[in-house]
């Protein structure tokens, strides 16, 4: 049986058992985003 330890997301190469934190940045990224946009709405309800 092979192991595949390649990230389908970045393509990166892992060891066995080890986690690729790509899609960790991600969620990190996107949830700043959202912040930047509440932020950006209450700006538009204050005006
Ligand atoms: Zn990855």
């Amino acid at each position: 049986m092979a192991y595949c330890n390649k990230c389908p997301y970045c393509g990166a190469n892992l060891d066995p058992g080890e986690h690729c934190n790509c899609k960790e940045e991600a969620a990190e990224e996107q949830s700043s985003v959202v912040k930047i946009e509440y932020q950006f709405q209450e700006k538009q309800n204050v005006g």
